[in-house]
């Protein structure tokens, strides 16, 4: 499937961390001082996803952020493994039933106007298959903070082989935040007709944002053969296709860059960028089909 070219949307762009943990399930901070910390921050979107439970949004409204409400489902997946799936946008009262299949989840957390998102697959161990066995789920994390404790925060090879298979999801970054240092590492930049929730929400199913735990992308141009970047100052950009396909460009010694262009060939399959900066941090565009 084609996603939105978020540089080429009309619109406002939202700092958004959409996965986040409270004193409602294991995380240090109650929902009202984890709003407030994101406010402060310079966030434009929050979603509350508490294992197995919604929040009480009434009373955490904020001028400038969005709430979402959510939650992060764990139901059984084949050979062993436990499905971690962000729900956003669920109703109050939505009837969490762990029983259920995953794909019985999905559909009704979709049911009830909300979307699905895979979480940190690289943490849970998933096979690819095990991602392939879901339909309807909007996207992946490419990148989990609170994953790096155990050195598996960045999902990105596991990305690559799924999108090798041509299942083309998008993906962003996020904290899954419940206490320590895994608050402000990840973050999805999305561009929405507005901060309203249906837009917030129409922008995520178009595929409309970038992932980033520190670099900004300031343009990305994909088409006609030509794949062209501007970005803050970075160590890297790389042109990451399928298979053996791709192309890196990396900054001079003591020196960064802001821009690369590559003509690309159709049987690369699909294209995406990532870059890196001279901290190592990386964001990530979603995938074009070629
Ligand atoms: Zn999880
Ligand atoms: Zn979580």
């Amino acid at each position: 499937m084609a996603f939105a070219n978020p540089f080429r949307q009309d619109g406002v762009w939202l700092k958004a961390n959409l996965h986040t943990h409270t004193t409602l399930s294991d995380g240090d901070t109650d929902p009202a001082a984890r709003v407030a910390q994101y406010a402060a921050a310079g966030y434009q979107v929050l979603a509350l996803t508490d294992h197995r439970r919604t929040a009480d949004l009434s009373g955490l409204a904020t001028p400038g952020l969005t709430l979402l409400r959510g939650l992060e489902a764990h139901p059984a997946c084949p050979n062993g493994a436990i499905y971690h799936l962000v729900c956003l946008n669920v109703p109050a009262d939505f009837p969490y039933d762990e029983t259920r299949p995953a794909q019985e989840i999905i559909a009704a957390v979709r049911a009830a106007g909300g979307e699905v998102i895979v979480a940190h697959p690289y943490w849970c161990g998933h096979t690819v298959a095990q991602i392939l066995a879901l339909e309807n789920a909007i996207a992946l994390e490419v990148y989990n903070a609170t994953c790096s404790k155990i050195g598996k925060a960045d999902s990105s090879v596991f990305w690559d082989y799924l999108l090798a298979t041509g299942r083309t999801l998008p993906a962003v970054a996020v904290d899954d935040v419940h206490r320590g240092r895994d608050i402000f590492m990840g973050w999805t930049m999305i561009r929405a007709a507005s901060a309203g929730v249906d837009d917030v929400m129409a922008a995520l199913r178009a595929g409309s944002y970038y992932a980033s735990c520190g670099p900004e992308f300031l343009d990305v141009q994909i088409s006609d053969g030509v794949a062209e970047v501007r970005c803050s100052p970075v160590r890297e950009i790389q042109f990451m296709c399928r298979g053996a396909s791709g192309r890196s460009f990396y900054a001079e010694a003591g020196a960064e860059l802001t821009s690369a262009r590559w003509e690309y060939a159709k049987a690369a399959g699909y294209l995406r960028v990532q870059i890196a900066d001279a901290q190592g941090r990386r964001a990530w565009t979603n995938p074009v089909v070629l």
